[in-house]
């Protein structure tokens, strides 16, 4: 759902290199790796952008311009705001319920995107 969203509006641009590609090249990348942010961060709406497939799973220096355009997109200090969050973060915040509802919330936002 984030990569459509943002596919549409950054017209395909890659948060971390700022290139643009088809939505079939992009991927959702995480900032604050789900392993390391705990549910909270799975889905959050600053922390997941679309981000090609090179800075996403080969560039291990992605997050340099991956936080500055964070903080250009969603205002200065929203990198920061992160990184505070994943300080916090424990993997046990959610229940598996709320994994499910959140993963239903994320696919009919995605069903209302794509007809
Ligand atoms: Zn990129």
């Amino acid at each position: 759902m984030r990569v459509m969203e943002d596919f549409i509006a950054y017209d395909g641009q890659c948060i971390s290199c700022g290139r643009k590609f088809p939505i079939t090249s992009l991927q959702g990348g995480h900032f604050v790796p789900a392993s390391r942010g705990g549910f909270t961060l799975l889905f959050h709406p600053t922390n997941v952008n679309a981000e090609c497939q090179g800075c996403n799973g080969f560039d291990q220096m992605h997050l340099i311009g991956y936080a500055r355009n964070l903080d250009k997109r969603y205002g200065k200090g929203t990198a920061d705001e992160l990184i505070r969050i994943k300080n916090q973060a424990t993997a046990k915040e959610w229940s598996a319920q709320r994994y499910l509802d959140e993963a239903a919330i994320c696919r009919n936002r995605y069903l209302e995107l794509v007809p």
